[in-house]
């Protein structure tokens, strides 16, 4: 049994956290936070002191931690298998989640579900099968993903080949196919003709790109993309890997503008946050274009050794259960209201369902950072993007548990951040 101490040496000797300055992590007047335990909205650490999780546990949690339902799923799953490969076999988890999720688009336009185990592969899946798509279609000269500036999709090579923020893009961006980017769309209708023909697909983070610092897009641009992508007969593929799963307020953002894609990445709160677990959902026309004899080498050759978890697709289940007998949902328009009402005095306001952000206006790029390690005393825990400070709650957040992330983080900003910023 290790003591407390210990664990946290044994952290700096031996681990390698993501997104994270390490110099500064080991350093020795850094205590690492050891998360222990959670319930709800709110997580406890290793001395006992409990937080809000005002970023869902990097946006991935939806109906708060250890919820009944979802752990007695995973729990009643694991008395049976927990893992069986999808390569060749199937299971009831993934059959049902499939329906389930094919039956959440309207329009019977989405008919398919390839899982795979996060976000940046669920892209990788989509964008794979856009280009094969045309490549044995007839289409062979369609060899180009357009993606938007500041866009973030991911960080496999595959993913962050499609990636706007240089910070995120890694050292390279030639992975293996042609990527052009784009700041809008009437950039994207203004390319010559013959880029046009080369276009196998568009990728959009529907309504707000979250990586980017929470940038909205233009209302109806969403909707007109769909138009000028049916138009070119180019696909449409939407990265709701961050918006999906109520966080806009509807099930997916793109019913905000009655968009039905071509291709739909899920990950983060497919579990409501449990499990990793992805799904690349797709259409009957691309799924006929993979069609055909094994040696015609049209088969879909891409896989993952946890493709569609037994226990990942249990807990996408129970979650799904949750937002039905527990009218998720239905509730959220009373807590978007209630985040906006308490932080429209902030600067650089911003809100997209239960998204709600705000930026410091400094060029010390630092303040984001010391403003969430502020915010921990008060009781918060959330992550900066640069100078934006992002509230983004499980779901299952009390209208009282919004009331005290907002004070903990105006709090926070008052001590850290020079005079014009402060607000009430
Ligand atoms: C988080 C995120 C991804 C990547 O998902 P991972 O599971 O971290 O690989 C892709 N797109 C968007 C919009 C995201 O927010």
């Amino acid at each position: 049994m290790l003591h407390l101490p210990d664990l946290t040496t044994l952290d700096q000797q031996h681990l390698w956290h993501p997104f994270t300055p390490m110099r500064q992590w080991c350093a020795p007047e850094h205590t690492p936070l050891i998360l222990v335990s959670g319930h709800g909205c709110t997580l406890r650490d290793q001395f006992g002191n409990e937080y809000l999780d005002g970023n869902a546990s990097i946006w991935t949690n939806a109906h708060g931690h250890t919820h009944p339902a979802i752990n007695a799923a995973i729990i009643e799953q694991l008395g049976k298998v927990a893992h069986t490969s999808f390569l060749g076999f199937t299971h009831e988890p993934a059959i049902r989640l499939a329906k389930e999720l094919v039956d959440l688009l309207p329009g019977g336009k989405i008919t398919r579900a390839f899982f795979t185990d996060n976000g940046s592969t669920a892209i990788e899946s989509a964008v794979r099968m856009a280009l094969q798509y045309w490549k044995q279609n007839g289409r062979p000269e369609r060899d180009t993903l357009v993606a938007f500036d500041r866009a973030y999709h991911g960080d496999t090579l595959g993913a962050a080949s499609l990636g706007g923020i240089p910070l995120f893009k890694g050292s390279g961006n030639d992975f293996g196919y042609r990527v052009i980017t784009v700041p809008s769309l009437e950039a994207l209708d203004s390319l010559n003709a013959g880029e046009r023909l080369r276009i196998a697909a568009v990728v959009i983070e529907p309504l707000i790109q979250g990586a980017a610092g929470m940038r909205l897009w233009p209302q109806g641009m969403l909707k007109k993309l769909d138009d000028w992508s049916s138009e070119q007969d180019v696909f449409l593929i939407l990265d709701e890997v961050m918006t999906g799963f109520g966080r806009t307020g509807k099930m997916f953002a793109c019913e905000h503008e009655g968009v039905v894609p071509d291709f739909l990445c899920l990950a983060k709160g497919l579990t409501g946050g449990y499990l990793p677990l992805a799904a690349t959902l797709t259409t009957e026309r691309v799924f006929d274009g993979f069609l055909g004899e094994p040696n015609e080498g049209r088969t879909f050759f891409y896989g993952h050794s946890y493709a569609g978890s037994q226990l990942g697709c249990a807990a996408a289940l129970a979650s799904l259960r949750v937002f039905r007998d527990e009218q998720v949902l239905e509730q959220l328009p009373a807590k978007m209201a209630r985040l906006g009402e308490l932080m429209v005095d902030l600067p650089g306001y911003r809100q997209c369902g239960m998204i709600a952000a705000m930026t410091i206006d400094s060029p010390d790029l630092s303040l984001g950072s010391k403003v969430c390690l502020a915010a921990r005393k008060h009781g918060l825990l959330t992550r900066p993007i640069g100078n934006t400070l992002v509230l983004m709650p499980p779901l299952c957040v009390t209208l009282e548990e919004i009331g005290r992330m907002v004070a903990a983080l105006k709090a926070a900003l008052a001590e850290v951040t020079s005079p014009e910023c402060r607000t009430a």
